[in-house]
């Protein structure tokens, strides 16, 4: 079990210091700012959807190591899927953080995103990685930001 916690601490730490798709988006479609006072995260999530799917994703922003991993690994999941399958996997997602379940999600699904099943033990981590999740919904549903309590 702890080799598959350093796994995880590894993912998160690589998306941390390289994170993937990190930057504005021209053209974007939908864009919201999501702000954790809590933290003092501020990450933005600018989307490019045609015709019901995410042809491009990306996000900028500060944040702790967390949120900015959580963002990372969201964009790199989402990007070229569905908005159908874009709601199944921030679902699972949500299952993983804040579920209450001891054993939450099927983490062979989750794929890499399975390795923020760690911060799910802090409540105050769990906001920095639900951060970017709930930009995206904010950005879906047309809101350009949104603050996390
Ligand atoms: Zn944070």
């Amino acid at each position: 079990m702890s080799e598959l916690s350093d796994l995880y601490q590894e993912i998160i730490l690589d998306h941390n210091r390289r994170p993937r798709n990190y930057g504005k988006l021209e053209h974007a479609t939908h864009e919201a700012e999501g702000h954790n006072p809590l933290c003092g995260d501020e990450i933005s999530v600018h989307l490019k959807i045609e015709d019901d799917r995410i042809t491009d994703i990306t996000f900028d922003g500060q944040g702790c190591a967390i949120s900015k991993a959580s963002a990372s690994l969201m964009t790199s999941r989402l990007k070229g899927r569905t908005l159908e399958e874009m709601r199944a996997v921030a679902a699972d997602v949500r299952d993983l953080l804040t579920g209450q379940d001891e054993e939450p999600a099927d983490l062979e699904k989750l794929g890499d995103l399975a390795a923020l099943q760690g911060v799910r033990k802090y409540a105050v981590r769990v906001k920095c990685a639900t951060l970017p999740w709930h930009a995206l919904e904010a950005a879906l549903a047309g809101d350009d930001e949104i603050t996390t309590e």
